[in-house]
């Protein structure tokens, strides 16, 4: 159980599937994860990353990625937050690198392939399947030195190939990657390279590569104060077949959009797991500790800590739930809502876990008190799959559209 955290609360939004699957999950992380105690070392990470990997893949805990429902990992991913951020990650970059060939396939069920008639599966599909059984893990690789905030500027480059006879026709990519979580532990990678640097984000296109494909190098770790595997990739002339890019020329930018589109809210349902833990270890304590010959419970200062803490998380949980429902009910894009559940959910997390620590006093400073660990993990969330004010910016100009003003809606 991931005390303070139940699906009451968002029960509007939640189906009887989710309720069920809730309980698996929290079953899977009361027996297979145990205390949120951080590894102690960036190689110790990686380790139990590749086990945490393969045991979720075990129990089906990914199949809400196959499914593409985002409330399914939107139930993953608070409760994997509330128990281990590590385990948050695994699963956040097992849907991330799944994702786009669930959009450009429109099923990871094979039902296509038959439709072709039995042809093999795309490559992306296939690993796909696998790393949603456990069996591979994936990245996503497309933020560079040069390009973060502003992906569309990269400067990787994948060149048609022609080939020749015997040698059918590929794509040779050259570039570098940064700050890609899973480098050096993961089995393949989807990666954004530009076919057509002139047209700018129109010339990004998607490839999946597997890691031991030649001229691909793990340049090495990038590594963080919560443990999280990071790193750097080098593409040296890395020669893939034409067959493992991923829709069409040109599409990647859109792929990896509507990709990050999708799980956003997921990453604010992460950030309110961690939150929801921090706010519970505080509210215990709140209970527990006594100065002043009382509970600090009992002082209004405490309280209005945990008061403000329990409004926030409550609310971003709902933005979180209401962008995976409006996704899960056809919606064809869901930008604006996933921008804000991101945004608002991991500002706020930040600011309940700070809460969190002040309550704590010395204790919540500790290395090995949850606390403390769930203070260095929650601040990423604020970084990747869009920083907040990049966020802002498309809220804005969803907000500033000239149409809206013709419809009268702003
Ligand atoms: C833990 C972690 C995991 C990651 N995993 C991956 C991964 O798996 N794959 C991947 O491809 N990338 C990954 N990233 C990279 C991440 O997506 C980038 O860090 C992010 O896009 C920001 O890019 P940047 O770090 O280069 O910052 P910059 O783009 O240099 O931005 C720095 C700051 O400036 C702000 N800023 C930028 N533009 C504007 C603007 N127009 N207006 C106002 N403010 C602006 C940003 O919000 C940010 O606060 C990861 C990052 C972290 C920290």
């Amino acid at each position: 159980m991931a005390k303070g955290l139940t699906l009451d609360d968002v029960a509007a939004f939640a189906e009887p599937r989710h309720r069920e699957y809730w309980q698996s999950v929290a079953e899977f992380c009361a027996d297979e994860i145990g205390d949120c105690v951080p590894p102690g070392t960036d190689d110790e990470a990686r380790r139990r990353a590749r086990e945490l990997a393969r045991a979720m893949g075990r129990a089906g805990i990914y199949q809400p990625i196959a499914d593409g429902d985002i409330r399914g990992c939107i139930v993953a991913r608070e409760l994997l937050g509330w128990w281990s951020p590590l385990a948050d990650a695994v699963f956040a970059l097992q849907a991330l690198s799944s994702t786009p060939a669930l959009i450009a396939r429109g099923s990871l069920d094979g039902s296509e392939s038959e439709e072709d008639g039995g042809e093999a599966p795309h490559p992306a599909v296939d690993w796909a399947r696998r790393a949603l059984a456990g069996d591979a893990i994936g990245a996503f690789a497309m933020t560079e030195p040069e390009a973060g905030s502003d992906p569309a500027s990269m400067r990787t480059l994948a060149i048609l190939d022609e080939g020749s006879e015997g040698d059918p026709a590929g794509y040779r990519l050259t570039g570098t990657k940064t700050f890609i979580s899973n480098a050096g532990i993961a089995d393949f990678y989807v990666v954004f390279a530009s076919t057509a640097p002139s047209e700018g984000a129109r010339g990004i296109s998607c490839f999946v590569v597997p890691a031991d494909t030649e001229g691909l190098r793990f340049a090495g770790p990038q590594v963080m104060s919560a443990p999280h595997p990071l790193g750097e990739i080098r593409l040296g002339d890395c020669r893939v077949p034409a067959g493992t890019r991923l829709g069409a020329e040109g599409r990647g930018f859109a792929l990896a959009m509507a990709t990050l589109d999708r799980l956003r809210p997921t990453v604010g349902a992460a950030a309110c797991g961690m939150a929801g833990r921090a706010l519970w270890e505080a509210s215990e304590h709140a209970r527990s500790r006594r100065q002043f010959g009382r509970p600090l419970g009992s002082f209004q200062l405490v309280q209005e800590k945990l008061a403000q803490s329990a409004t926030e998380l409550a609310a971003g949980r709902l933005l979180a739930w209401r962008a995976g429902w409006a996704k899960d009910s056809g919606a064809d894009r869901i930008t604006t809502q996933a921008a804000m559940a991101k945004a608002f959910c991991t500002e706020a997390a930040q600011r309940i876990v700070d809460r969190a620590v002040q309550v704590l006093g010395g204790r919540g400073v500790l290395a090995n008190h949850p606390v403390d660990h769930l203070y260095r993990s929650v601040r990423a969330l604020r970084i990747y799959e869009g920083a907040t004010e990049v966020l802002q910016l498309v809220i804005a100009r969803d907000l500033l559209r000239e149409d809206r003003a013709a419809d009268g809606r702003g």
